[in-house]
């Protein structure tokens, strides 16, 4: 294949685009973590990264992945033997499910059809007096479905029910409204490599009080993940490890990135992008996965593909001929959707060369599409 001149479009729904600010910030030389430079940095970057959890609680940063950042969620407030409500909303809603099961939990798995998010007044009815967490994964990245946390929490409390509620924010941090105080949750996860706009690396817990009671007499057994030791190097700026340094200067410069722009208008700016792409895929005379108006994502559309094509070779196609990296179906998806991250640093003409990748791409790979599907998108783009 001959050098692919311009630059590459990683319209994966994460891990995303990285701004060229961003990577200068990380490219700076790492400087001793135990001096007092670095316990400056922590000091501001423990305070600079909590509005956009919409919290003024501790917010844990962890040098790992997502996965690393639900384990720690589950290992800090829970106990063995204890009941988990979960809901099958899709790809990583099970895998948190399975992690859970691993460590020793019992879980009420609602099922549902990877199509709609949890249903706020399935959780009322889930409840019994011995669940002790709700699990919810906010955006589900495997199907472009967001569900509405604010909706769980208020069934959770006209229940008058005492359960922890633990958030998975790892592909709407950034860029989707989300409130850990205001919506009473109790333990959002997150992670560095979608809404951030940060190479993958950083794992986040936001932490409430009532979590921190829970982690008193939680008895799952942690060490690398339990929050005392951490919480207690962070007042002074530090780690009680060797932290990710350099991840930390990107870290700031993102939150700078993000404020400047103001977080009302990234979250504006991804419902806009998500409405032009859903407009595309309509008149291409495709179909959106997501069932449900009030839930579609703005972080990620999910496509089906008609019956009789297969979306990974649609995407092979569209990355071979115009270099263009879509999301590939998960689970029982695969084959079956592709899905278009619009994401993070991203802008109109961003997502009007991915979507004009993706027609092509689907004119050459023999889907049958209305070739409108552009125009739809920019008409979104240029009169919203
Ligand atoms: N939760 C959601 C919603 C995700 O999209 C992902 C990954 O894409 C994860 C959890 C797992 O995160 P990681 O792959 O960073 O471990």
């Amino acid at each position: 294949m001959p050098y692919p001149a311009g630059r590459h479009f990683l319209q994966i729904p994460g891990p995303t685009n990285v701004p060229d600010a961003v990577l200068r910030a990380i490219s700076a030389p790492t400087i001793d973590h135990r001096g007092p430079d670095f316990s400056r940095l922590t000091t501001e970057l423990l305070q600079a990264v909590r509005p956009v959890f919409g919290t003024s609680g501790p917010v844990v940063i962890y040098p790992s992945s997502g996965t690393g950042a639900w384990e720690a969620a589950l290992v800090n407030t829970l106990s063995p033997g204890d009941r988990v409500l979960a809901f099958e909303t899709g790809h990583f809603a099970t895998l948190w499910r399975d992690m859970a099961t691993n460590l020793g939990l019992e879980i009420d798995f609602v099922p549902g059809d990877w199509r709609h998010g949890v249903d706020p007044d399935a959780v009322g009815a889930r409840l019994t007096p011995d669940t002790k967490a709700v699990c919810v994964v906010h955006n589900e990245t495997s199907t472009g479905v967001t569900s509405r946390v604010a909706d769980v929490r208020h069934a959770i409390d006209e229940a008058g029910h005492p359960a922890l509620l633990l958030v998975d924010t790892v592909s709407s941090l950034g860029s989707i409204d989300y409130r850990h105080d205001e919506w009473g949750v109790d333990v959002t996860v997150s992670c560095s490599q979608k809404g951030l706009m940060l190479p993958p690396g950083l794992g986040f817990n936001a932490v409430s009080e009532k979590a921190l009671r829970a982690a008193k007499n939680a008895r799952l057994p942690r060490s690398y993940w339990n929050w005392e030791p951490i919480l207690a190097a962070n007042q002074r700026g530090f780690f009680p490890y060797t932290p990710p340094t350099n991840l930390l200067y990107g870290l700031r410069e993102s939150l700078r990135l993000l404020t400047e722009e103001g977080l009302d208008r990234v979250f504006e700016r991804h419902a806009r992008h998500a409405a032009a792409t859903r407009a595309a895929v309509r008149a291409w005379g495709l179909e959106v996965l997501c069932l449900d108006e009030r839930e579609h994502s703005a972080a990620l559309t999910a496509v089906l593909v008609p019956d009789g094509h297969d979306a990974d070779k649609i995407r092979e196609v569209i990355l071979d001929r115009f270099n263009v990296s879509l999301g590939a179906g998960l689970g029982r998806l695969a084959g079956r959707v592709f899905r278009i991250g619009h994401l993070g640093h991203f802008n109109d003409v961003s997502l009007a060369g991915t979507l004009s990748g993706v027609q092509m791409g689907l004119e050459l790979a023999g889907v049958p599409i209305d070739p409108a599907g552009v125009t739809a998108a920019l008409r979104v783009l240029s009169h919203d």
